[in-house]
């Protein structure tokens, strides 16, 4: 590590990706600022500024490997404060439009706990670094500097209302979903951002359930996949931390689920396998339902501009958006923070290397698009340009490794992998997979019965 002196960065948005990023600034600059509009609460509680935060979150275990890279400790510490690590698929039930998946022993993981408990241990490992000053009620409105180069941000005190700008050699905007960085370059004569967007109209409604301690104990997490087509519902029950479950609804355009407390269950009992309703018909709701809708994946392309100001970077949901059914979001924030890592260690604050890492922060979102977008368009109301020939080749083929997956437990685990985006999408085509994608299923249907028992090895 290596810091030179009197360099000053400055972080957009204290979420989850902007503490990681204040984090590996920390690492080689004197002194760090991280603005966020709200407050920042001192335990795992919910703020105004994440409200995705009321809905259910899974952790991709490669994007907690990444973090905890990144952050040495924070894997530890979010299984310390009370994150479940449950092997996926060993401990996660996944039904596909094929069946079950077998619950196979593998190494893969995921974390399951409240987004609030993530986020806090994130502030509460990073923010002892004294390089760090967090100011918080406190939102950037603007950009300093030109076309050319970022030289800060303007701000503005949410209390009293009194706008300030603060200077710094390095910007990271990571203000998530709700960003106007593209306008903010646009005001500052740079010129649009292309975006991409595709919406397949997904929504969500999330409610909190207290089960009977042995219930909560001997519960797989469960994951039905969304279906795009027919009936395209879904839904997922997670383990939180203190004996609790997110149940999950999931919609698409013309299937969303309503925001009801009544209308909860009702909804839940439609779904492919009643095993959710079930349940939580079984357990006790806390608090009422919560709704989420707009969840489109949406990618404003920053690495596309034809020049790129020095000084800024941006990412974390403000550079890609994702469809949250597929659970890829702070995987790819992570990711897109290690690069900037990769690249600060590798070029240091020099000319040309927020450019260099702004394609990698783009990079490291590919596979998720992919993965996302490829299966949102088969959706017949969606709102993004069509299916082209070779992605309804790629979703053939997803089909039969996923059919195929239903039975042969080797290929469950490498479907999961990709999933998780542990591994590349390619790792698809080894020539067990393929076989077995191509033989098919050797009965013609998987067990109905949701895999509830416990793993025994
Ligand atoms: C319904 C839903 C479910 C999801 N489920 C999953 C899941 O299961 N797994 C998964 O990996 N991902 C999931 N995601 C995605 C995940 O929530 C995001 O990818 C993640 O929060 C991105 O982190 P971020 O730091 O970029 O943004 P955020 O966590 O949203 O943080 C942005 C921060 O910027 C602050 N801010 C915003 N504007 C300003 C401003 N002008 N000035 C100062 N501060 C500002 C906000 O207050 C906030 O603190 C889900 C998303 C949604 C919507």
């Amino acid at each position: 590590m290596s810091t030179k002196s009197g360099q000053h960065g400055l972080v957009l948005g204290g979420g989850f990706a902007g503490i990681l990023a204040a984090h590996v600034l920390a690492a080689r600059m004197d002194s760090v600022t991280v603005v966020e509009r709200d407050g920042l609460p001192g335990r795992p509680e919910p703020r105004k500024g994440v409200p995705q935060a009321r809905q259910s979150h899974l952790f991709m275990g490669a994007g907690a490997r990444t973090a905890d890279a990144l952050v040495p400790g924070l894997l530890r510490a979010w299984t310390t404060a009370g994150a479940h690590r449950l092997s996926a698929p060993g401990d996660v039930a996944f039904l596909t439009k094929f069946g079950w998946l077998p619950r196979t022993p593998h190494d893969e993981f995921v974390l399951c706990c409240s987004r609030d408990l993530l986020d806090w241990v994130v502030r509460d490992l990073v923010l002892r670094n004294e390089r760090i000053t967090v100011l918080t009620e406190t939102e950037a409105v603007g950009l300093t500097g030109d076309a050319q180069r970022i030289t800060g941000a303007r701000l503005r005190d949410r209390a009293t209302g009194e706008h300030t700008s603060l200077e710094a050699d390095f910007v990271v905007a990571a203000t998530g979903r709700s960003s106007r960085v593209d306008d903010w370059l646009g005001a500052l004569g740079l010129p649009k951002v292309p975006v991409e967007v595709i919406d397949a109209g997904t929504a969500y409604a999330t409610r909190i359930f207290c089960p009977a301690p042995d219930r909560h104990r001997a519960t797989p997490g469960i994951v039905m996949i969304a279906n795009v087509t027919g009936e395209a519902t879904g839904g997922v029950l997670l383990p939180l931390e203190d004996g609790l479950w997110t149940a999950t609804l999931i919609g698409m355009r013309g299937s969303e689920p309503p925001v009801g407390d009544d209308a909860f269950l009702d909804f839940a009992k439609g779904l492919s396998h009643p095993v959710l309703a079930e349940l939580v018909s079984e357990a006790a709701p806390q608090g009422s339902v919560r709704g989420f809708r707009g969840l489109v994946n949406r990618r404003p392309r920053f690495d596309r501009l034809p020049r790129h100001p020095e000084g800024l970077v941006v990412l974390g949901d403000a550079a890609c958006t994702l469809n949250p059914s597929h659970a890829h979001g702070m995987t790819v924030a992570a990711s897109a923070v290690a690069a900037l890592h990769a690249h600060l260690e590798q070029y240091g604050i020099t000319r040309g290397v927020a450019a260099r890492i702004q394609r990698a922060v783009s990079r490291s979102a590919a596979t998720a698009w992919q993965l996302s977008v490829s299966d949102d368009l088969r959706h017949p109301d969606v709102v993004g340009s069509g299916l082209s020939p070779a992605v309804r080749v790629q979703n053939h083929y997803a089909d039969r490794v996923m059919r195929a997956a239903t039975e042969r437990p080797a290929v469950a685990r490498a479907l999961v992998d990709v999933m998780a985006l542990a591994k590349p999408v390619t790792s698809l085509m080894r020539p067990r997979t393929l076989t077995a994608a191509f033989r098919g299923p050797r009965r013609r249907l998987a067990s109905a019965d949701a895999p509830l028992a416990p793993r025994t090895t």
